[in-house]
């Protein structure tokens, strides 16, 4: 046994075992492997496109991203010379931005370092912004046929039950084994063919919930089915709780145009654009549901007893608590005024769940009209059609879409301060 070798690396010692393992595997492939749009190619940037869209996120959620993404950059080179806005802005709805930006920075590099050609070389694969070892492992199997190994979600699953693996899967002892066996059951040939038969029998056959091992290719050398252990392979620690979490975005309105900041690099969507936004402290929330609540309704003849509400408000003269006021005003460097309208939503990330307010104001003071964009802050006024254009993380996009509904309504026309030079 080698300093690398594991205590599950006895599974498919035998050359003969090993052989009629790979070739199981490659005739179920033959036969019922998934037939994707990127399996179609050997081009590297089709499949690293699809492999990194693939990363936290669905087949089926991938494949019209997949298809608008190839129709808006059919190469490289066409990426790496767009704009990181356009880049976002097709990405929005898929989630997890720094995929994007990363995206982005790798097309660059490589038209620099590699003159717009993806290396056949898992290691200088690795070397690419965003880029693991388990896509690197894609790459140079799927597109140059290396036998290079992978591991991912449907692959751990597998392999994990294949080994019959009792500690969690995520530790560095569970990682290890993983990686040591999908590197030694990968062959030198049909390599990418190979890999993308353990990832569908993974995705469809070893599936997380009753797997079909009556119909597996692989069940006569699998030691999870041997001890009928399927449904406490794979062992994963337990899982951390949700946590309730309130937001606020301010929605500063001024001459039908509304102030949108740019996300710094330290925060979640860094580099999309989104409205004045950040967590409520639970004393800041309740005051600020106290007032909204408050609040009448425009057209409504009664206050509706939730902040719900889709409506506007009359003319209450009612502004934001003092701290969101100051918060509102560290984050862009302008003074809310009135409340003109709020709503919420609910959403969720990682194991967040967010109750996010979104306020519509109007602006008291203004220190610049048009861009400011010094040091950490980026900020600009839009109108509320030209949000469309701009990338938004999709909690964002759906205040932008309720904000785009408000300002058609007459009512919202009539909520502007009536002596405001601003208001027109
Ligand atoms: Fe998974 Fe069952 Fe096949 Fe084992 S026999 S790899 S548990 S589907």
């Amino acid at each position: 046994m080698d300093s690398d070798s594991s205590p599950w690396d006895d599974a498919l010692t035998r050359s003969a075992d090993l052989r009629r393992f790979r070739l199981a595997a490659l005739k179920w492939y033959d036969r019922h492997g998934r037939k994707l749009p990127w399996r179609f190619t050997a081009d590297p940037y089709r499949i690293w496109l699809s492999e990194i869209m693939l990363q936290q996120t669905t087949v089926a959620a991938v494949v019209p991203y997949f298809e608008r993404f190839l129709a808006a950059f059919p190469t490289v080179r066409e990426l790496a010379e767009s704009d990181i806005d356009r880049v976002l802005r097709l990405w929005e709805g898929l989630g997890y931005y720094s995929r994007a930006r990363n995206l982005h920075k790798a097309a660059n590099q490589i038209c620099r370092e590699h003159n717009g050609e993806f290396p056949a070389n898992a290691e200088q694969l690795n070397a690419l912004p965003g880029v693991g070892r388990y896509t690197a492992g894609a790459i140079a199997s799927f597109a140059f046929n290396l036998p290079a190994p992978i591991v991912e979600a449907n692959t751990e699953r597998l392999y994990a039950r294949l080994l019959g693996l009792s500690v969690d899967v995520k530790s560095s002892a569970g990682q290890k084994a993983l990686w040591s066996f999908a590197g030694r059951i990968v062959p030198d040939t049909r390599s990418g063919d190979f890999n993308q038969a353990m990832m569908d029998l993974g995705a469809n056959v070893c599936t997380p919930q009753n797997p079909r091992c009556s119909e597996c290719p692989l069940s006569r050398c699998c030691k999870a089915f041997g001890s009928g252990r399927q449904g406490e392979i794979p062992v994963r620690k337990a899982r951390t709780p949700v946590t309730e979490i309130d937001e606020v975005a301010i929605v500063l309105i001024d001459r039908h145009q509304v102030l949108m900041r740019r996300r710094t690099s330290s925060e979640r969507w860094a580099g999309m654009w989104d409205f004045p936004r950040f967590e409520l402290t639970p004393e800041d929330r309740d005051l600020l549901d106290k007032r909204l609540l408050q609040t009448p309704r425009a057209g409504s003849g009664k206050s509706k007893n939730s902040t719900r509400t889709k409506s506007l408000f009359e003319r209450a003269e009612i502004t934001l608590p003092r701290s969101i006021l100051e918060q509102t005003g560290s984050l862009v460097n302008v003074e809310a005024g009135q409340i003109l309208a709020a709503t919420q939503f609910r959403y969720a990330v990682t194991r967040y769940r967010v109750t996010l307010r979104a306020v519509v104001c109007s602006v008291d003071q203004r220190t610049a009209h048009g861009r400011v964009d010094s040091g950490s802050l980026d900020t600009d006024w839009f109108s509320a059609q030209h949000l469309d254009h701009l990338p938004l993380s999709q909690t964002g996009r759906r205040v932008a879409d309720w904000v785009a509904g408000l300002t058609m309504q007459p009512k919202y026309q009539r909520s502007q301060p009536e002596n405001s030079n601003e208001a027109t």
